[in-house]
């Protein structure tokens, strides 16, 4: 899973939302030196890829889903959505790119609503730029009715709240729901970047909520993809939630953190461009069962959330992906 924008912050509940959520599997996040539960692992990861200023979204993910540092290849930190570079960069050595090449199956369980197809916008994200080069389909409403894909709320509320004709998922089902879908691919990709977006733009209480439904989404679906013998990692692109001092990314590093068979690999993770061929060695050098059939018996790590950030971040405020000028600070 992608997480936008989640760094390693304080434990300080005035300064930390993530802090004053009290979580019970984000607590990483939190200055927290407790164990993960469901015997999860962690390590921080360099999100600042040796390049100055403030890590941002487009270099950030592009250099977490193609394991090479794009901050270093356009020579500075980029916000919103990937250039041509960083594009073609992804077509070349993407994490589905990589995969597919090898012949796994691969799964971005985000559905995009009707208005993406029918209104192409000029920009996407690094994850939907992945996903389009590797001839990956982009699963539609028709797939989240089905319960083949997630809504970036995962609840749907903001479906529903528009008068789209989908179910309210809670937490847990949600969670079951992408551990459902995982089991027939050696690797599905969530990317959640609601947490970006309320460090940028939303209130202290607002973040607090935010982190305590995700906290039970994640823990769910730890625990659904331990019975399913799923690994799960979740990483995210830069921080900005963990620090409500400001309204920018921070230069703090993200975590990543990991639970079943992939934790092997975790000491490996010093910084973002690690991420990408960790994942391709473990699915390629049987650490799992080969090519799984459709169904629940199948394995692989599902990748959850993404980070975001900076000056001029572009972003949609219903994961529509249209580009909309950030207009917070600075
Ligand atoms: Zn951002």
């Amino acid at each position: 899973m992608f997480l936008d924008g989640v760094g390693i912050g304080s434990s300080d509940p005035g300064r930390n939302p993530i802090a004053a959520a009290k979580p019970r599997l984000l607590r990483y996040a939190a200055g927290d030196g407790e164990a993960l539960p469901l015997e999860g692992r962690w390590c921080p990861t360099d999100a600042g890829l040796r390049v100055p200023g403030l890590p941002q979204s487009a270099t950030g993910q592009t250099s977490l889903f193609s394991g090479v540092n794009a901050a270093r290849l356009v020579g500075r930190h980029w916000p919103g959505f990937p250039t041509k570079p960083m594009r073609q960069l992804l077509e070349e050595a993407s994490l589905f790119r990589r995969l597919r090449r090898v012949g796994k199956e691969v799964a971005f369980a985000n559905a995009f609503s009707p208005s993406f197809f029918s209104q192409r916008p000029r920009l996407v994200s690094a994850t939907t730029a992945m996903t389009e080069s590797a001839g990956v389909p982009l699963r539609t409403f028709n797939d989240l009715r089905a319960g083949r894909a997630l809504y970036m709320d995962f609840t749907n509320r903001r479906l529903r709240r528009r008068s789209y004709d989908v179910p309210e998922l809670g937490p847990k089902e949600a969670a079951a729901q992408l551990v459902r879908l995982a089991g027939s691919y050696d690797l599905t990709l969530y990317e959640y970047f609601l947490t970006d977006l309320v460090a940028h733009r939303g209130s202290f209480e607002d973040a607090v909520t935010l982190v305590r439904e995700l906290d039970e989404f994640l823990l769910a679906a730890a625990e659904r993809a331990g019975e399913a013998g799923i690994s799960l990692l979740i990483s995210s692109d830069h921080g900005n939630l963990e620090d409500a001092s400001s309204r920018m990314h921070t230069g703090n590093p993200v975590g990543t953190a990991v639970w079943g068979a992939f934790a092997e690999k975790l000491p490996l993770i010093k910084d973002l461009t690690d991420v990408t061929p960790l994942i391709e060695t473990y699915l390629t050098e049987g650490g799992l069962a080969a090519k799984p059939a459709e169904g629940p018996a199948g394995r692989g790590p599902a990748i959850l959330p993404r980070p975001r950030l900076g000056r001029r971040e572009y972003r949609s405020d219903e994961g529509e992906h249209r580009v909309v000028p950030y207009r917070g600070r600075p």
